[in-house]
């Protein structure tokens, strides 16, 4: 197991659309998805996504009450029209918080580190994390969407 190191705005890897993960490759990022959740939970981190530790692939990992799960080639599908908006930060913009508006609520599909298929209905501050991380892999970054940034910190970055 192996903290990864994250990487900071302006780096490219965060401005570049990340790539689908052939199914069978799953098995062999087993050991990266565990790293992934590793460094999320040891930065405190709400969610991180692959290429905030540079790698180019539609992997993300999120915190839940649960423990942490992964994410594989994740798909929204029943977004809400209800938006609300909070703040937000990001491992990778450290120091920078912002007021951003994200769907309320939405239903996720994806692969998880074992190759499964999963739903995820996710409300409120789970919602906002799924949207700040499919955002980012990509290649979208939080301060793309607010015009109001901030100074104090919000309950947790991603
Ligand atoms: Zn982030």
């Amino acid at each position: 197991m192996a903290i990864l190191s994250i990487i900071t705005h302006p780096h490219t890897t965060l401005r570049t659309k990340s790539d689908d993960v052939p199914v069978s490759e799953i098995p062999k990022l087993q050991q990266f998805a565990r790293d992934l959740e590793k460094t999320m939970l040891a930065k405190d981190g709400l969610g991180l996504a692959a290429n905030q530790v540079d790698v180019r692939k539609r992997i993300f990992c999120i915190n839940t009450k649960d423990g942490p799960i992964t994410l594989i080639n994740p798909k929204f599908s029943r977004k809400s029209l209800k938006k609300e908006e909070a703040e937000e930060g990001c491992l990778s913009i450290p120091g920078v918080y912002g007021m951003v508006k994200r769907h309320h609520s939405l239903k996720a599909t994806a692969y998880n580190k074992r190759g499964e298929r999963i739903e995820i209905k996710a409300v409120g501050l789970l919602a906002r994390v799924l949207q700040h991380e499919m955002d980012h892999i990509n290649g979208i970054l939080f301060i793309d969407r607010t015009d109001k940034l901030i100074d104090n910190q919000p309950d947790g970055e991603a």
